[in-house]
């Protein structure tokens, strides 16, 4: 692809703005899981949940544009073994309002503001209600980010040290942009060559799916979306509308459990967090009919390597890597698999 920036020049006292080919540098794509826990649990020092999509050229490695979707425990310190720290974060984006996939948010805002800024969107779900009546709130959530801080008086006290820090700490520097979560997809922010759109998708009230498209390639992050049927008999545990947010794109990021949770086979994890997520066997299936090169199983059930996932045994004992591709493969799905650890990335194009 030709790229071209606006040379200006005054000549001869009027201001000529011209097209000038830049240096080739070829657009890139970069997709790391910067935490691969599932659920509120912790094991082996995994971080919560949570995808850095980074783009830009080979001129500044991919690097150009940093979008941080969800940000679970351990979040930032993830983001500091790849070098990027929170005040370069251009946007976060979070799926749903579990703590597995949130509470990394005040460590990254903190310390952003700590570096005084700037400003960052932060994209969400608008306050979605649930059938039992209990409303998720990503807006107050955001909102009360630094609340403790604030209390504890730490937000004054470094403000009196630096006075360009902001009096209201954290929530001053975020610009919280709220969304209906449809069952088609919208676009729900851009920039530039990089636009993101979202889809409503079945796991708690409120629960949405992005995908980012650039022009070096295109990303799913699913989150932890479910089928809306909630429970057997249903055609598959995936959602039909990441489904659809998926056609043509490159990359499906998703959480993924393993049927050995089932309730068929008696560890006790409960059904109904069993069913409310996507099984690796139907996101292998949807992957290959939606023509995805890649599909990165994050967020997996049970972890890798663990007796017990969670609070419950896993039958049969843990679980490998290629336990995990045999059931993609047995979906049918022909591409590349990745199934997640902390840090795991995929180029595009690929080096
Ligand atoms: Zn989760």
């Amino acid at each position: 692809m030709k790229r071209f920036s606006i040379a200006i020049a005054l000549v001869g006292g009027m201001w000529f703005a011209a097209p000038v080919p830049m240096a080739e540098a070829a657009p890139c794509l970069m997709v790391t899981l910067t935490g691969t826990q599932s659920g509120p649990s912790v094991f082996n020092g995994q971080a919560g949940a949570g995808t850095l999509v980074r783009y830009g050229d080979d001129s500044n490695d991919c690097a150009a544009m940093k979008l941080q979707f969800d940000a679970g425990r351990g979040t930032n310190m993830r983001l500091s073994q790849i070098d990027v720290t929170p005040v370069q974060l251009n946007a976060i984006f979070f799926t749903h309002m579990h703590g597995d996939h949130t509470e990394g948010f005040a460590d990254i805002m903190m310390l952003r503001w700590y570096f005084k800024g700037p400003e960052i969107d932060i994209v969400c779900s608008s306050d979605a209600t649930s059938v039992l009546g209990v409303t998720n709130s990503c807006r107050k959530y955001v909102t009360h980010i630094a609340d403790a801080f604030l209390q504890s008086g730490e937000i004054a006290e470094r403000r009196s040290e630096d006075n360009a820090r902001l009096a209201g700490g954290p929530v001053d520097l975020t610009n919280v942009i709220t969304f209906d979560p449809k069952d088609e997809p919208q676009v729900v922010w851009s920039s530039g060559d990089v636009k993101v759109s979202a889809i409503r998708s079945t796991h708690t009230a409120g629960h949405a799916s992005y995908r980012v498209d650039t022009p070096a390639g295109s990303v799913v992050i699913g989150g932890d979306a479910g089928n809306d049927v909630l429970a057997p008999p249903r055609a598959s545990s995936t959602s039909d509308q990441v489904e659809k947010l998926a056609k043509g794109v490159d990359i499906i990021v998703h959480s993924a459990f393993h049927p050995v949770l089932g309730p068929d086979r008696g560890s006790g994890f409960p059904p109904l967090s069993y069913y409310r997520q996507s099984l690796a066997s139907d996101l292998g299936a949807m992957a290959q009919r939606v023509g995805a090169k890649h599909l990165m199983l994050t967020h997996l059930g049970p972890s890798l390597g663990a007796v017990i996932h969670n609070q419950w045994k896993v039958p049969g004992g843990p679980l490998t890597q290629a336990d995990y591709r045999k059931a993609v493969e047995a979906g049918g799905f022909t591409g590349n698999t990745i199934v997640g650890t902390d840090l795991a990335t995929l180029r595009l194009p690929a080096k």
